[in-house]
Protein backbone atom coordinates (compact mmCIF):
# COMPACT_ATOMS: atom_id res chain seq x y z
CA UNK A 1 0.00 0.00 0.00
CA UNK A 2 1.85 3.01 -1.30
CA UNK A 3 1.72 6.30 0.52
CA UNK A 4 -0.55 8.29 -1.80
CA UNK A 5 -1.62 10.92 0.70
CA UNK A 6 -0.44 12.78 3.74
CA UNK A 7 -3.96 13.18 5.14
CA UNK A 8 -6.55 10.38 5.40
CA UNK A 9 -10.03 10.05 6.85
CA UNK A 10 -9.68 7.59 9.75
CA UNK A 11 -12.30 5.02 10.77
CA UNK A 12 -11.97 3.56 14.26
CA UNK A 13 -13.62 0.45 15.73
CA UNK A 14 -16.32 0.27 18.38
CA UNK A 15 -15.96 -2.15 21.32
CA UNK A 16 -19.32 -3.21 22.73
CA UNK A 17 -18.16 -4.20 26.22
CA UNK A 18 -21.08 -4.73 28.60
CA UNK A 19 -20.10 -1.80 30.86
CA UNK A 20 -20.44 0.76 28.05
CA UNK A 21 -23.06 3.48 27.75
CA UNK A 22 -25.87 3.41 25.20
CA UNK A 23 -25.95 6.97 23.93
CA UNK A 24 -22.72 8.95 23.95
CA UNK A 25 -20.62 7.10 21.38
CA UNK A 26 -23.57 6.43 19.01
CA UNK A 27 -24.44 10.14 19.13
CA UNK A 28 -20.81 11.11 18.56
CA UNK A 29 -20.46 8.75 15.59
CA UNK A 30 -23.96 9.53 14.29
CA UNK A 31 -25.15 5.93 14.63
CA UNK A 32 -28.73 4.98 15.57
CA UNK A 33 -28.41 2.45 18.37
CA UNK A 34 -31.64 0.65 17.60
CA UNK A 35 -30.66 -2.61 19.30
CA UNK A 36 -29.69 -0.67 22.44
CA UNK A 37 -26.23 -2.23 22.50
CA UNK A 38 -23.59 -0.90 24.92
CA UNK A 39 -21.02 1.27 23.14
CA UNK A 40 -18.02 1.18 25.51
CA UNK A 41 -15.03 2.30 23.48
CA UNK A 42 -14.07 3.68 20.09
CA UNK A 43 -10.51 2.59 19.24
CA UNK A 44 -8.29 4.59 16.92
CA UNK A 45 -5.03 2.75 16.51
CA UNK A 46 -3.31 -0.38 15.30
CA UNK A 47 -3.95 -2.77 18.18
CA UNK A 48 -4.65 -6.18 16.57
CA UNK A 49 -7.93 -6.52 18.51
CA UNK A 50 -9.45 -3.59 16.61
CA UNK A 51 -7.55 -2.13 13.68
CA UNK A 52 -8.44 1.34 12.44
CA UNK A 53 -8.90 1.91 8.71
CA UNK A 54 -7.90 4.88 6.58
CA UNK A 55 -8.84 6.40 3.23
CA UNK A 56 -11.91 6.14 1.06
CA UNK A 57 -11.31 2.43 0.46
CA UNK A 58 -11.01 1.67 4.17
CA UNK A 59 -7.51 0.31 4.00
CA UNK A 60 -5.65 -0.96 7.05
CA UNK A 61 -3.77 1.74 8.99
CA UNK A 62 -1.50 -0.97 10.32
CA UNK A 63 -0.51 -1.98 6.81
CA UNK A 64 -0.04 1.61 5.66
CA UNK A 65 2.39 2.11 8.55
CA UNK A 66 4.19 -1.21 8.11
CA UNK A 67 4.88 -0.46 4.45
CA UNK A 68 5.88 3.20 4.94
CA UNK A 69 7.36 3.30 8.42
CA UNK A 70 9.70 6.27 8.16
CA UNK A 71 7.34 8.41 6.09
CA UNK A 72 4.30 7.81 8.30
CA UNK A 73 5.86 7.65 11.77
CA UNK A 74 8.85 9.96 11.29
CA UNK A 75 12.39 8.71 11.81
CA UNK A 76 12.49 8.99 15.62
CA UNK A 77 9.31 6.98 16.30
CA UNK A 78 10.07 4.55 13.45
CA UNK A 79 13.50 3.85 14.93
CA UNK A 80 12.43 3.67 18.59
CA UNK A 81 9.07 1.93 18.32
CA UNK A 82 8.73 0.62 14.77
CA UNK A 83 4.93 0.95 14.90
CA UNK A 84 2.28 3.39 16.09
CA UNK A 85 3.32 3.71 19.77
CA UNK A 86 -0.08 4.68 21.13
CA UNK A 87 -3.67 3.53 21.18
CA UNK A 88 -6.24 6.33 21.30
CA UNK A 89 -9.80 5.72 22.51
CA UNK A 90 -13.02 7.46 23.30
CA UNK A 91 -14.62 5.73 26.33
CA UNK A 92 -18.07 5.88 27.87
CA UNK A 93 -18.23 4.11 31.24
CA UNK A 94 -21.76 3.34 32.47
CA UNK A 95 -20.98 0.42 34.83
CA UNK A 96 -17.73 0.51 36.79
CA UNK A 97 -14.72 -1.37 35.47
CA UNK A 98 -12.49 -3.78 37.36
CA UNK A 99 -9.74 -2.58 39.68
CA UNK A 100 -6.52 -2.94 37.79
CA UNK A 101 -2.83 -2.27 37.66
CA UNK A 102 -0.40 -2.33 34.75
CA UNK A 103 3.13 -3.71 34.96
CA UNK A 104 6.31 -1.74 34.34
CA UNK A 105 8.06 -2.25 31.01
CA UNK A 106 10.82 -4.28 32.63
CA UNK A 107 8.41 -6.55 34.50
CA UNK A 108 6.12 -6.97 31.49
CA UNK A 109 9.05 -8.14 29.37
CA UNK A 110 10.21 -10.70 31.93
CA UNK A 111 6.72 -11.96 32.84
CA UNK A 112 5.57 -12.26 29.22
CA UNK A 113 8.63 -14.36 28.44
CA UNK A 114 8.03 -16.51 31.54
CA UNK A 115 4.39 -17.25 30.61
CA UNK A 116 5.46 -18.04 27.04
CA UNK A 117 8.13 -20.42 28.30
CA UNK A 118 5.56 -22.08 30.59
CA UNK A 119 3.37 -22.72 27.53
CA UNK A 120 0.30 -20.79 28.78
CA UNK A 121 -1.90 -20.17 25.74
CA UNK A 122 -2.49 -16.55 24.70
CA UNK A 123 -6.25 -16.86 25.31
CA UNK A 124 -6.08 -19.04 28.45
CA UNK A 125 -8.10 -17.64 31.40
CA UNK A 126 -5.02 -17.76 33.63
CA UNK A 127 -2.86 -15.86 31.13
CA UNK A 128 -1.78 -12.54 32.72
CA UNK A 129 0.56 -11.01 30.13
CA UNK A 130 -0.70 -10.39 26.60
CA UNK A 131 2.46 -8.67 25.32
CA UNK A 132 5.87 -7.46 26.54
CA UNK A 133 4.91 -3.80 26.89
CA UNK A 134 3.96 -1.51 29.75
CA UNK A 135 0.71 0.46 29.58
CA UNK A 136 0.96 3.98 30.96
CA UNK A 137 -2.37 5.67 30.29
CA UNK A 138 -3.90 9.12 30.37
CA UNK A 139 -7.64 9.80 30.61
CA UNK A 140 -8.96 13.25 29.71
CA UNK A 141 -12.51 13.85 30.94
CA UNK A 142 -15.13 14.71 28.30
CA UNK A 143 -17.71 15.26 31.08
CA UNK A 144 -17.79 14.51 34.82
CA UNK A 145 -15.51 11.48 35.16
CA UNK A 146 -15.11 9.31 38.28
CA UNK A 147 -12.39 6.84 39.16
CA UNK A 148 -10.42 5.17 41.93
CA UNK A 149 -6.72 6.04 41.76
CA UNK A 150 -3.91 4.91 44.11
CA UNK A 151 -4.02 4.46 47.89
CA UNK A 152 -5.36 7.26 50.07
CA UNK A 153 -2.77 9.34 51.90
CA UNK A 154 -2.25 8.28 55.52
CA UNK A 155 -4.59 10.74 57.23
CA UNK A 156 -7.47 9.98 54.89
CA UNK A 157 -6.89 6.25 55.26
CA UNK A 158 -7.00 6.48 59.05
CA UNK A 159 -10.09 8.66 58.83
CA UNK A 160 -12.08 6.33 56.58
CA UNK A 161 -11.12 3.19 58.51
CA UNK A 162 -12.20 4.93 61.72
CA UNK A 163 -15.44 6.33 60.33
CA UNK A 164 -16.83 3.28 58.52
CA UNK A 165 -17.76 1.04 61.47
CA UNK A 166 -17.67 -2.21 59.49
CA UNK A 167 -14.03 -1.60 58.46
CA UNK A 168 -12.75 -0.85 61.95
CA UNK A 169 -10.83 -4.13 62.19
CA UNK A 170 -8.58 -2.95 59.34
CA UNK A 171 -7.30 0.13 61.18
CA UNK A 172 -4.82 -1.64 63.51
CA UNK A 173 -3.53 -3.61 60.52
CA UNK A 174 -2.85 -0.40 58.62
CA UNK A 175 -1.22 1.19 61.66
CA UNK A 176 1.04 -1.78 62.29
CA UNK A 177 1.78 -3.08 58.81
CA UNK A 178 1.27 -0.08 56.55
CA UNK A 179 -0.08 -0.04 53.00
CA UNK A 180 1.41 -3.30 51.85
CA UNK A 181 0.32 -5.20 54.95
CA UNK A 182 -3.21 -3.85 54.70
CA UNK A 183 -3.62 -4.55 50.98
CA UNK A 184 -2.15 -8.03 51.28
CA UNK A 185 -4.49 -8.67 54.21
CA UNK A 186 -7.68 -7.83 52.30
CA UNK A 187 -6.57 -9.51 49.07
CA UNK A 188 -5.51 -12.77 50.77
CA UNK A 189 -8.31 -12.90 53.35
CA UNK A 190 -10.41 -16.10 53.17
CA UNK A 191 -13.68 -15.49 51.31
CA UNK A 192 -15.72 -16.32 54.45
CA UNK A 193 -14.05 -13.49 56.32
CA UNK A 194 -14.63 -11.12 53.38
CA UNK A 195 -18.34 -11.98 53.58
CA UNK A 196 -18.40 -11.56 57.35
CA UNK A 197 -16.95 -8.05 57.19
CA UNK A 198 -18.69 -6.77 54.09
CA UNK A 199 -22.19 -8.21 54.49
CA UNK A 200 -23.22 -5.82 57.30
CA UNK A 201 -21.74 -2.91 55.33
CA UNK A 202 -23.70 -3.85 52.22
CA UNK A 203 -26.87 -4.37 54.23
CA UNK A 204 -26.49 -0.84 55.51
CA UNK A 205 -25.49 1.05 52.34
CA UNK A 206 -27.41 -0.66 49.52
CA UNK A 207 -30.82 0.55 50.82
CA UNK A 208 -29.41 4.09 51.15
CA UNK A 209 -28.12 3.86 47.56
CA UNK A 210 -31.48 2.64 46.28
CA UNK A 211 -33.26 5.47 48.07
CA UNK A 212 -30.92 7.97 46.40
CA UNK A 213 -29.45 9.07 49.73
CA UNK A 214 -25.78 8.66 48.79
CA UNK A 215 -23.79 11.09 46.64
CA UNK A 216 -21.04 10.24 44.20
CA UNK A 217 -18.57 12.04 46.47
CA UNK A 218 -18.96 9.23 49.06
CA UNK A 219 -17.20 5.86 48.86
CA UNK A 220 -20.45 4.26 50.09
CA UNK A 221 -22.17 5.20 46.82
CA UNK A 222 -19.65 3.28 44.70
CA UNK A 223 -19.35 0.38 47.17
CA UNK A 224 -23.14 -0.07 47.06
CA UNK A 225 -23.15 0.13 43.28
CA UNK A 226 -20.31 -2.42 43.14
CA UNK A 227 -22.22 -4.76 45.45
CA UNK A 228 -25.24 -4.60 43.16
CA UNK A 229 -23.16 -4.97 39.97
CA UNK A 230 -20.64 -7.67 40.86
CA UNK A 231 -21.94 -9.99 43.55
CA UNK A 232 -22.90 -13.45 42.48
CA UNK A 233 -24.43 -15.90 44.91
CA UNK A 234 -23.35 -15.41 48.53
CA UNK A 235 -19.77 -14.35 47.91
CA UNK A 236 -18.97 -10.67 48.10
CA UNK A 237 -16.42 -9.14 45.74
CA UNK A 238 -13.37 -8.16 47.84
CA UNK A 239 -12.74 -5.28 45.46
CA UNK A 240 -15.28 -3.41 47.63
CA UNK A 241 -12.50 -2.93 50.23
CA UNK A 242 -10.48 -1.06 47.62
CA UNK A 243 -13.31 1.41 47.02
CA UNK A 244 -12.51 2.65 50.55
CA UNK A 245 -8.71 2.22 50.47
CA UNK A 246 -8.14 4.08 47.18
CA UNK A 247 -8.61 7.76 46.38
CA UNK A 248 -12.06 8.52 44.99
CA UNK A 249 -11.39 11.07 42.26
CA UNK A 250 -13.72 13.30 40.26
CA UNK A 251 -12.07 14.63 37.11
CA UNK A 252 -13.91 17.59 35.63
CA UNK A 253 -14.42 18.11 31.90
CA UNK A 254 -11.18 19.34 30.34
CA UNK A 255 -8.95 17.92 33.11
CA UNK A 256 -7.05 14.66 32.92
CA UNK A 257 -5.31 12.04 35.06
CA UNK A 258 -2.24 9.95 34.28
CA UNK A 259 -1.71 6.38 35.42
CA UNK A 260 1.81 5.02 35.41
CA UNK A 261 2.89 1.43 36.11
CA UNK A 262 1.95 0.17 39.56
CA UNK A 263 -0.84 2.66 40.36
CA UNK A 264 -4.01 0.69 41.12
CA UNK A 265 -7.11 2.23 39.54
CA UNK A 266 -10.69 1.61 38.46
CA UNK A 267 -12.85 3.69 36.16
CA UNK A 268 -16.24 4.20 37.78
CA UNK A 269 -18.33 6.39 35.51
CA UNK A 270 -18.16 8.96 32.75
CA UNK A 271 -16.78 9.79 29.33
CA UNK A 272 -13.15 10.35 28.48
CA UNK A 273 -10.59 10.47 25.75
CA UNK A 274 -7.95 7.94 26.69
CA UNK A 275 -4.50 7.40 25.28
CA UNK A 276 -2.08 4.65 26.23
CA UNK A 277 0.94 2.70 25.12
CA UNK A 278 -0.11 -0.01 22.68
CA UNK A 279 -0.50 -2.86 25.19
CA UNK A 280 -3.17 -5.02 26.77
CA UNK A 281 -1.38 -5.97 30.00
CA UNK A 282 -3.88 -5.77 32.85
CA UNK A 283 -3.73 -7.38 36.30
CA UNK A 284 -7.07 -7.30 38.08
CA UNK A 285 -7.82 -6.78 41.76
CA UNK A 286 -11.58 -7.08 42.10
CA UNK A 287 -14.88 -5.62 40.87
CA UNK A 288 -14.82 -8.22 38.15
CA UNK A 289 -15.95 -11.70 37.25
CA UNK A 290 -12.65 -12.25 35.42
CA UNK A 291 -9.54 -14.09 36.60
CA UNK A 292 -7.69 -12.54 39.59
CA UNK A 293 -4.15 -13.70 40.23
CA UNK A 294 -3.44 -12.24 43.67
CA UNK A 295 0.31 -13.04 43.92
CA UNK A 296 0.88 -11.55 40.43
CA UNK A 297 -1.20 -8.51 41.31
CA UNK A 298 0.72 -7.90 44.55
CA UNK A 299 4.01 -8.07 42.62
CA UNK A 300 3.01 -5.01 40.59
CA UNK A 301 0.90 -2.80 42.88
CA UNK A 302 2.84 0.10 44.38
CA UNK A 303 1.61 0.01 47.95
CA UNK A 304 2.14 3.66 48.86
CA UNK A 305 0.23 6.85 49.57
CA UNK A 306 -0.88 8.63 46.40
CA UNK A 307 -2.02 12.20 46.03
CA UNK A 308 -3.95 12.28 42.73
CA UNK A 309 -2.36 14.70 40.30
CA UNK A 310 -5.14 16.26 38.24
CA UNK A 311 -3.71 17.65 35.01
CA UNK A 312 -5.31 20.87 33.79
CA UNK A 313 -3.17 20.89 30.68
CA UNK A 314 -0.58 23.42 29.56
CA UNK A 315 -1.87 26.10 27.20
CA UNK A 316 0.08 26.72 24.01
CA UNK A 317 -1.92 29.20 21.96
CA UNK A 318 -5.17 27.36 20.99
CA UNK A 319 -3.89 24.00 22.16
CA UNK A 320 -4.10 22.55 25.68
CA UNK A 321 -1.47 19.85 26.17
CA UNK A 322 -1.45 17.21 28.92
CA UNK A 323 2.19 16.68 29.87
CA UNK A 324 3.16 13.21 31.13
CA UNK A 325 6.43 11.26 31.32
CA UNK A 326 5.17 8.79 28.68
CA UNK A 327 7.34 8.51 25.58
CA UNK A 328 4.63 6.69 23.61
CA UNK A 329 2.01 9.42 23.49
CA UNK A 330 0.95 12.98 23.96
CA UNK A 331 -2.68 14.06 24.12
CA UNK A 332 -3.95 17.58 23.58
CA UNK A 333 -7.04 19.41 22.43
CA UNK A 334 -7.63 22.46 20.31
CA UNK A 335 -10.55 24.85 20.80
CA UNK A 336 -11.69 27.04 17.92
CA UNK A 337 -14.54 29.53 17.48
CA UNK A 338 -16.40 30.13 14.22
CA UNK A 339 -14.03 30.66 11.26
CA UNK A 340 -10.99 30.55 13.51
CA UNK A 341 -7.98 28.62 12.32
CA UNK A 342 -4.89 27.09 13.88
CA UNK A 343 -2.02 24.91 12.72
CA UNK A 344 0.30 22.37 14.28
CA UNK A 345 3.21 20.30 12.94
CA UNK A 346 2.78 16.54 13.06
CA UNK A 347 5.66 14.84 14.88
CA UNK A 348 4.57 11.31 13.99
CA UNK A 349 1.47 9.64 12.56
CA UNK A 350 -1.22 11.65 14.37
CA UNK A 351 -4.97 11.29 14.91
CA UNK A 352 -7.31 14.31 15.03
CA UNK A 353 -10.93 13.73 16.10
CA UNK A 354 -13.69 16.31 16.28
CA UNK A 355 -15.45 15.89 19.64
CA UNK A 356 -17.73 18.89 19.21
CA UNK A 357 -18.44 21.23 16.30
CA UNK A 358 -17.00 20.79 12.81
CA UNK A 359 -13.83 21.76 10.99
CA UNK A 360 -11.85 21.57 7.80
CA UNK A 361 -8.49 19.89 8.21
CA UNK A 362 -5.88 20.58 5.56
CA UNK A 363 -2.37 19.39 4.74
CA UNK A 364 -0.97 21.16 1.67
CA UNK A 365 -3.62 20.79 -1.06
CA UNK A 366 -5.33 17.86 0.68
CA UNK A 367 -8.45 18.76 2.62
CA UNK A 368 -11.10 16.97 4.68
CA UNK A 369 -14.34 18.35 6.03
CA UNK A 370 -15.03 16.72 9.36
CA UNK A 371 -18.15 16.79 11.52
CA UNK A 372 -18.42 15.65 15.15
CA UNK A 373 -17.06 12.14 15.70
CA UNK A 374 -15.11 12.16 12.43
CA UNK A 375 -11.36 11.70 12.52
CA UNK A 376 -8.31 12.26 10.37
CA UNK A 377 -4.89 10.63 10.25
CA UNK A 378 -1.89 12.74 9.25
CA UNK A 379 1.58 11.40 8.52
CA UNK A 380 4.71 12.80 10.21
CA UNK A 381 6.34 16.11 9.34
CA UNK A 382 3.30 18.01 8.02
CA UNK A 383 1.80 21.38 8.73
CA UNK A 384 -1.79 20.58 9.74
CA UNK A 385 -4.27 23.43 9.27
CA UNK A 386 -7.56 23.44 11.14
CA UNK A 387 -10.43 25.79 10.31
CA UNK A 388 -13.58 25.70 12.41
CA UNK A 389 -16.98 25.95 10.73
CA UNK A 390 -18.96 25.82 13.99
CA UNK A 391 -19.35 28.30 16.85
CA UNK A 392 -17.32 26.04 19.09
CA UNK A 393 -15.12 23.24 17.85
CA UNK A 394 -13.13 20.84 20.04
CA UNK A 395 -10.48 18.78 18.28
CA UNK A 396 -8.59 16.11 20.24
CA UNK A 397 -5.12 15.32 18.95
CA UNK A 398 -3.12 12.13 19.58
CA UNK A 399 0.59 12.47 19.01
CA UNK A 400 3.88 11.39 20.54
CA UNK A 401 6.95 13.33 21.65
CA UNK A 402 9.49 12.91 18.84
CA UNK A 403 12.75 12.79 20.79
CA UNK A 404 14.19 15.58 22.93
ZN1 LIG B 1 -5.83 0.91 33.29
Amino acid sequence: MALKNKLYPLYGKVQHYAWGGYDYIPALLDITNEENKPYAEYWMGTHPLALAEVGENHESLSQLIAENKEAVLGSYIAKNFGSLPYLFKIMDVRDMLSIQVHPSKQNAGADYARENAAGIAANAPNRNYKDDNHKPELAAALGDFWLLHGFKPKEKMVSILSNVDELESLLPIFEEEGYEGLYKHVMEMPQEEVNEILQPLIDRIVPLYKEGKLTRYKEDFWAARAAITFNEGDDIDRGIFSVYLFNLVNVKKGDAIFQDAGVPHAYLEGKNAEIMANSDNVLRGGLTKKHIDVPELLKHVKCEATVPDILHGVKDNREIIYKTPAKEFELSYITLGKDESFSVYSRTGEVFIIIEGSARIGVGDEKLKLAGGEAAFVVAGQKVNMLSSADKTYIYRASAPAGD
